[in-house]
């Protein structure tokens, strides 16, 4: 007896980038995202190629390739598409499906460290807290200052930051700014003593779970707290 032939997958099964709400089906191939696009021409990149192997059902190519990695995902290639190819969630998407272990850089490793310590560094909590007392301590030493301090946790505050972990690590000098400013506009502001990141790279990397993680412990803060206003540095 013959064998049945095996039924031929949908297009969405052997092309799961081609989703119409991504819609590069789309495509003119009119070149408006590339030519905006800070980064076409770098390492071969350009958006429209992008679009054009996942209208192809190119997925696999795209997903072990590293130009996805390239796009500063700044979003100027959707802002610019007459089509509304939603470029920067096709990017997203295409590195969601890359193997963690194949995630270029240090993005992945921070996630993890993220999840496991509050932030992005590993910086344990009594180190971060020293460093922040620190510099605030520096800035109480400028005249017209003398009276600044920073507050953790502080329950109904005006409003809560987060920090960019280089703010922390590299660029600590950088958060005099920030805190003049608050302290001649008496801004009552207030930074978690734990969980104080504010960058997400799991948004970056498209990890969908980490992310939504990282954005539910900001969440929390601003309930547990009462505070309604939220300063988040990227
Ligand atoms: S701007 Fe939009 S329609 Fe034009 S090539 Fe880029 S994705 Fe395609
Ligand atoms: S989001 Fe990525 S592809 Fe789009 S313009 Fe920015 S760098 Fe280019």
């Amino acid at each position: 007896m013959q064998e049945p032939e095996e039924k031929p997958a949908s297009i969405k099964d052997a092309a799961p980038l081609r989703p119409i709400g991504l819609a590069p089906d789309l495509c003119l191939a009119c070149g408006t995202c590339s030519s905006g696009c800070p980064m076409t021409g770098v390492d071969g990149f350009d958006p429209r190629k992008i679009v054009r192997l996942a209208l192809l059902g190119r997925d696999r190519e795209l997903i072990e390739s590293k130009l996805p990695w390239i796009c500063t995902m700044c979003g100027r290639c959707q802002y610019a598409c007459p089509m509304g190819v939603n470029i920067v969630g096709l990017i997203r998407t295409i590195r969601g499906r890359v193997d963690r272990d194949d995630v270029p850089g240090q993005i992945h490793k921070g996630v993890e460290l993220n999840i496991k310590t509050g932030n992005n560094l590993g910086l344990p909590t009594e180190d971060f807290e020293y460093i922040i007392e620190s510099v605030a301590e520096e800035l109480a030493e400028e005249p017209g200052f003398e009276d600044f301090a920073v507050r953790f946790d502080k329950q109904g505050a005006s409003l809560l930051t987060t920090l960019h972990n280089k703010l922390v690590n590299t660029h600590n000098e950088d958060l005099i700014p920030f805190w003049k400013i608050f302290h001649v506009a008496k801004e009552d502001f207030t930074i978690p003593r734990e969980n104080w990141e504010g960058v997400n790279w799991a948004l970056f990397s498209g990890d969908d779970e980490n992310k939504r993680l990282a954005v539910g412990r900001i969440v929390e803060h601003m309930e547990r707290l009462q505070i309604a206003r939220l300063l988040y540095p990227e």
